[in-house]
């Protein structure tokens, strides 16, 4: 086994190795299990021999602890980095959490700019760049993610990374008018053009990019649709995120999972669930959903005490002020929801403030008549696909599906709702509840069959290789499997531009 620095610049020669680039790093064993990017790279990094970087998760007054750590885990290197507590504060809480989260899921309301914010923050990716950089093969295909890496490339650029590098947007990108309240809104946002490839999750984001792109910073769209400027070439398109179908099918009808709906059922009898499952978070639409499910048992009241709203929702970032608002409204909601219809025997809403394990969360899914899916903006949201997956086929439940979720783009045949029409919305659940089977198995086919083609694998699939293909003549090659890739129109190509 070659562990350290020697061995990741040995096997740097290597051809073709995928390298991930992200906020915080996956355990690629435990986290496998858990879904999400682990699933979607795992593969194709241990058939590489590839490496995952990004920040410990560590905070350290120590400076020489900064240097990165290396860990070789499965055949996949891992390189992580700790940050100081003023380059938490400035690249995390400060420009990730208080400005890029708000701004890109259209709450300029909530955007705390500061310019000391930003500086951490591009020292924090300047510092990721240098360091990455030395561990770079010249045959590595590197994918950035998210929000926190924006500046990425750009820096890499500047050591001379002449590899292909690609960026995927977890998170819905606005138009330009929202885009450009950001300060220095350009100085950030130019650096993508940095990349060869750029991935969102709807069309939608990427027809926001594109506009933003060629009203903001000078670009012209090509017409193969890729962007260009004086010095770079981009290409941009949507790559819609999907999950593990075959290991999700699996938790929601495992022994565990059977055991698990048994005793919901004698929890809450013959009553219909309704699950809602997000993060506290005020883009997921909480407090309009609960008004919703109140101004449901108000105006059809034959369905008092018939039905159960289940709301699972972990704590996130609760030392913001937004945070801790939604909150204090969601349990003022709850309240007097249980208060005003609520009787001895039913509890109309039981809301659980923690996390759930996966095992759990499937056994719920599939043992409720509704999934109801209703933030105000969201990059793609993985619980509608979940729950789609953990039906029973031949009596599934019904998807309530926010219109604003990324999601929506692919899933017509659930409930499309406006999150912010609360009338909508209870006449959703309303026909939710008394869908006849047919319709709903009719829906559900049509939702599976989708999620099925765009699963995770598909994702990153597509996205690699759509990134080998902005540069061609590249000397790596992946070794990615794409006999089941849904076939794409040809494009016409225009010639590459040297980095
Ligand atoms: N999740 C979980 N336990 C919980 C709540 C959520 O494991 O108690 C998982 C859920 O299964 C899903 C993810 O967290 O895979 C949430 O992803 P989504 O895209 O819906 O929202 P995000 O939190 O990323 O905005």
């Amino acid at each position: 086994m070659v562990t350290g620095k020697t061995g990741i610049r040995k096997d740097r020669e290597r051809a073709g190795r995928l390298v991930v680039v992200s906020n915080r790093v996956a355990d690629p064993k435990r986290d496998r299990k858990a879904g999400g990017l682990a699933v979607a790279v795992g593969e194709t990094l241990e058939a590489t021999g590839g490496g995952w970087f990004g920040w410990s998760g560590e905070v350290t007054p120590d400076a020489h602890k900064l240097k990165p750590v290396i860990r070789l885990v499965d055949g996949i290197y891992i390189v992580t980095i700790d940050l100081t507590s003023e380059e938490l504060d400035g690249y995390y809480f400060g420009f990730s959490n208080q400005c890029l989260w708000p701004l890109l899921h259209y709450r300029v309301d909530l955007v705390h700019f500061e310019q000391k914010y930003y500086d951490k923050y591009k020292i924090v990716n300047r510092r990721f760049a240098s360091a990455l950089a030395k561990f770079l093969g010249p045959n590595d295909i590197i994918w950035i993610h998210d929000l926190h890496l924006i500046p990425m490339a750009a820096e890499l650029r500047q050591h001379r990374c002449k590899q292909p590098i690609g960026f995927f947007l977890h998170v819905p990108f606005p138009p330009p008018e929202v885009v450009a309240t950001l300060p220095r809104h350009h100085d950030l946002f130019k650096d993508l053009m940095a990349y060869d490839l750029l991935g969102f999750q709807t069309q939608r984001d990427a027809r926001c990019f594109r506009t933003y792109a060629m009203q903001e910073l000078g670009a012209k769209r090509l017409e193969d649709g890729s962007l260009e400027t004086a010095d770079r070439r981009v290409q941009c398109d949507a790559f819609p995120a999907g999950i593990d179908v075959d290991s999700f099918a699996e938790l929601s009808t495992n022994a565990e999972a059977r055991k698990q709906i048994a005793f919901l059922r004698e929890s809450i009898g013959k009553r219909a669930l309704v699950v809602g499952v997000d993060r506290l978070d005020y883009s997921k639409g909480l407090t309009q959903r609960l008004t919703a499910y109140g101004e449901f048992l108000r105006r059809y009241p034959e369905n008092r005490n018939k039905v159960v709203l289940m709301q699972v929702t972990p704590p996130s970032r609760e030392t913001l002020e937004s945070y801790a608002r939604i909150r204090r409204e969601l349990d003022r909601l709850e309240g007097a929801i249980n208060g005003e219809f609520g009787e001895m025997n039913w509890t109309p809403v039981r809301y659980l403030r923690r996390a759930i394990s996966r095992s759990r969360l499937a056994a719920l899914y599939r043992a409720s008549r509704v999934g109801l899916v209703t933030p105000l903006r969201d990059g793609m949201n993985l619980v509608a696909k979940e729950y789609v997956v953990a039906q029973d086929e031949s009596d599934p439940g019904v998807l309530i599906l926010s219109r604003f979720a990324g999601a929506a783009e692919s899933m017509g045949r659930a409930l499309i709702v406006n999150p912010y029409d609360v009338e909508q919305v209870a006449y959703a659940l309303q026909m939710a509840i008394h869908m006849p089977l047919e319709e709903r198995r009719e829906r559900h086919q049509a939702l599976l069959a989708t999620i099925k083609k765009e699963d995770v694998h598909a994702w990153s699939r597509a996205f690699l290789t759509r990134l080998q293909e902005a540069r061609p003549g590249f000397g790596g090659t992946l070794p990615l499997d794409r006999s089941n890739e849904p076939s794409r129109p040809a494009r016409k190509k225009a010639p590459p531009k040297a980095s």
